[in-house]
């Protein structure tokens, strides 16, 4: 390994990304003087950026809104990003730069620590964006029953993968997640100017041995209130941010990085509305 190389993160807008925060601490835990900074990309001007700055820098994040453009910006892309049809790391090789996703590596490992039985599991995701075709894409070789929730259902049908798609708003919805085993919010709902928000319909029952995972992360949305209302083991989307984190460093660098030191590095700045110790199994 080279002593100094350079990581980053790109996006627009970027100035509120946790990344640096979460891939210093890492760096620093194992001794390595790379570096690892935010690069504002407005839109249009990927290419360019990836030809100047981006060419000597060992790899790179990406965040909104350059996912699915860097697909046309790497040279290969492994499985995961050429299924989701996104890309959220960057890593020079060889041959050039290769795009990878490591979102349901991330999402796989943070369900890890929620002791969740797979086997015959009914699962409800709500969303069918670029973070809800990563569950899918995770949980598909696993479990027998997907059903994707979206705003716009014809969106939620383009996720072959899934088994079933319903409307946010469709009648059925109530009885569904009353069964439902695993519940994950891939929606904005719960986040900032939609705090409000919850997929959830009105007076939702669910079942206390459902398991419930907000990719929202840093606050009780009202989806994971719902939740712990319910006596469900649940997680915001923290431990996912973290672990998908610690997926991109071991491609960088092809080393086990601190999970602890990255989580708490995050858990400093983020938990102003922490999860419940009860609702934060696997953390
Ligand atoms: P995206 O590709 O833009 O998809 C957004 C999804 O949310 C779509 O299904 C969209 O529905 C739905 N949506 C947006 N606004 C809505 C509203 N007001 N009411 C109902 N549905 C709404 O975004 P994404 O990349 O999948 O990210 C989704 C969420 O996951 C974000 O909050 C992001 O921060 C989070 N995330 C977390 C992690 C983590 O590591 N914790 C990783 C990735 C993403 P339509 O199709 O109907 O527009």
């Amino acid at each position: 390994l080279r002593q100094r190389e350079r990581l980053g993160v790109i996006g627009d807008p970027i100035g509120h990304s946790l990344s640096p925060i979460m891939h210093r601490a890492a760096l620093d835990d194992a001794g390595l003087e790379w570096t690892y900074d935010a690069h504002l990309v407005p839109v249009g001007s990927l290419g360019a950026w990836m030809r100047s700055t981006g060419r000597d820098m060992r790899g790179f994040n990406a965040t909104i809104p350059h996912k699915v453009a860097l697909l046309d910006h790497v040279e290969s892309v492994d499985r995961a990003a050429r299924t989701i049809g996104a890309v959220n790391t960057v890593v020079r090789e060889a041959g050039g730069f290769r795009g990878f996703n490591t979102d349901p590596a991330g999402f796989r490992a943070a369900l890890a620590g929620l002791d969740f039985d797979q086997s015959g599991a009914l699962i409800v995701v709500f969303g069918a964006g670029g973070a809800a075709r990563s569950v899918v894409y995770a949980l598909r070789p696993f479990v027998s029953r997907i059903v994707v929730v979206n705003r716009d259902v014809g969106r939620a049908r383009t996720l072959e993968a899934a088994d079933a798609s319903l409307a946010l708003d469709d009648g059925d919805l109530r009885p569904l997640v009353r069964e439902a085993d695993l519940l994950v919010n891939a929606t904005p709902m719960g986040m900032s100017h939609l705090a409000d928000a919850s997929p959830l319909p009105a007076g939702t029952e669910l079942r206390p041995e459902a398991v419930v995972m907000d990719l929202v992360y840093g606050r009780v949305t009202p989806f994971l209130a719902t939740a712990l209302q319910w006596g469900c083991r649940c997680t915001d989307g923290l431990e996912m941010l973290v672990q998908q984190g610690a997926e991109s460093f071991r491609l960088w660098t092809r080393r086990e990085p601190n999970i602890e030191a990255m989580r708490s590095a995050l858990e400093s700045i983020s938990r102003a509305g922490a999860v419940p110790a009860s609702g934060d199994a696997g953390r």
